[in-house]
């Protein structure tokens, strides 16, 4: 079955390999910028990299990023360059961002939009969801044109009314418009006009810090979303992907909603299993770089995700990497917008580095198994998303996105080694084993031995292919 030995490219040798069903210790052959082969490879000619006594992962597939994305007049602080070149350094080589419908335009307005923002830019491979403002009619009639350029997955919001948010009607006709062509809609939830009424109250009351972010967006306005998502998503017959998923109340929702009939995935990110609301304790704009939607919630609601997790629970980790800066600059909205309220405090995070990190570390602590690392780092959003087989999994014939740990490394994350656009990171401190060391990306090697090798342009747009099957 396998090519003659002079037709690989270079064989991986020696490596423990990790996929969602096992690990074992041996070798990967590439060829033509594919996995050729895998286990005791006859190498003949071609290069061996000595992979002993590290470990062969599939390259991370982090599917909920917004690089470049316009916010108040500017733009997040990383693009698709930095933000790209992050994600490599963290083991990350395929990205999917967000194109965002403006109000009542068109949806290949904004895929066309995107694609000229991350055409040549990127160093990591990337794939586009549609975030919708406005499921019109005309949104409709777009909706499989979308999936023939290889956006398969739309986006809407239960939260942020007047900007963002779709109401119920729009997201029933938004499930079952994607359903009939194969599409997945994800769904933020979180209950936006009772939030933006606690807002309004916490402000009339004088309240204007960042400890009021968590109290105004408690966990039961999230589960409440929740409920109505997986009822929505029921009621179209059509399945629905609930992005970052942070306390232990949508979890217990989400439970009980699949055991009532409903075909429901679910999404967390590293801040909601390594932090608290305790950061929104620390006085004035020091708090301002944990303000991130949903808030950061309790010890308790991270134990449950945790547990969640290890129960195959959730199908994907993903980063939610969202950078601000601490000022404000011409065209690049910071922090301290909300210094007099909190409410206009973006919201977001950078994590695109440290997610397939903090997922190794968990490894390590013995909260989730190396098959589970695999399927929520890689496998289980390259599945949900239309990457798989060509991403998230290292079969035979799947891209050569191949990432080597380095498991004896041990250090602390600090936002000064990082590479994204910011100079921060909420995981300052926070000790990983592991570093990733080597990355290819289909064949291409892009990091050795944590040198860059890699460039803009290097990244390809990853056309994704549509659910194979209805409800
Ligand atoms: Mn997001």
């Amino acid at each position: 079955m396998n090519r003659p030995a002079a037709a690989y490219d270079f064989v991986v040798r020696g490596a423990t390999v990790l996929t969602s069903a096992d690990s074992f210790v041996g070798d990967i052959a590439v060829a033509d910028g594919r996995v050729a082969a895998l286990g005791a490879v006859e190498a003949g000619t071609a290069e061996i990299v000595d992979a002993r006594g590290l470990v062969a992962v599939p390259g991370g597939v982090d599917a909920h990023t917004h690089f470049d994305m316009p916010f108040a007049g500017g733009t997040t602080a990383d693009d698709f360059e930095t933000g790209t070149r992050a994600a490599l350094f963290g083991g990350t080589t395929t990205i999917i961002d967000f194109a965002t419908q403006r109000r009542g335009a068109s949806l290949l307005s904004a895929l066309e939009a995107w694609h000229a923002k991350a055409d040549g830019r990127c160093l990591a491979d990337y794939a586009f969801h549609m975030a919708i403002t406005d499921f019109s009619a005309r949104a409709s009639a777009e909706v499989e044109r979308l999936a023939r350029e290889g956006v398969t997955s739309l986006k809407l919001y239960l939260a942020y009314p007047g900007t963002l948010m779709s109401e119920d009607d729009a997201v029933l006709r938004a499930l079952r418009r994607s359903n009939e062509v194969g599409a997945l809609v994800s769904l933020h939830c979180e209950n936006g006009r009772a939030i933006a009424e606690l807002v309004r109250r916490a402000l009339r009351e004088g309240r204007r810090g960042c400890a009021n972010h968590p109290l105004t967006r408690p966990p039961e306005l999230e589960a409440e979303a929740v409920r109505r998502a997986a009822a929505l998503a029921r009621a179209a017959r059509a399945p629905v992907y609930l992005v970052h998923l942070s306390a232990a109340e949508s979890l217990e929702t989400v439970r009980r909603c699949r055991q009532g009939g409903a075909f429901v995935l679910a999404e967390t990110c590293p801040q909601y299993l390594y932090l608290s609301a305790r950061e929104y304790e620390r006085p004035g704009l020091a708090a301002a770089p944990f303000v991130v939607c949903p808030p950061l919630r309790s010890r308790e609601d991270a134990q449950a995700l945790w547990a969640g997790l290890a129960a195959g629970e959730f199908q994907a980790v993903a980063s939610d990497h969202c950078s601000f800066p601490a000022r404000t600059r011409p065209g690049r909205p910071g922090k301290d917008r909300g210094r007099r309220d909190f409410s206009r405090v973006p919201g977001g995070a950078p994590g695109v580095e440290t997610r397939l990190p903090l997922l190794w570390e968990a490894v390590q602590r013995g909260d989730i198994s190396t098959g589970r690392f695999v399927e929520l780092a890689a496998c289980g959003p390259a599945k949900a998303f239309g990457l798989y087989p060509r991403k998230g999994h290292l079969n035979p014939g799947a891209d050569a996105d191949i990432v080597l740990i380095d498991p004896r490394h041990r250090a602390a994350i600090t936002a000064r080694a990082l590479h994204h656009a910011v100079d921060y990171t909420p995981f300052e401190g926070l000790t990983v084993h592991g570093a990733v060391r080597d990355v290819w990306l289909r064949g291409k090697r892009m990091l050795s031995q944590g040198r860059l090798l890699g460039r803009p342009g290097d990244g390809r747009y990853i056309s994704r292919s549509r659910r194979q099957f209805c409800l």
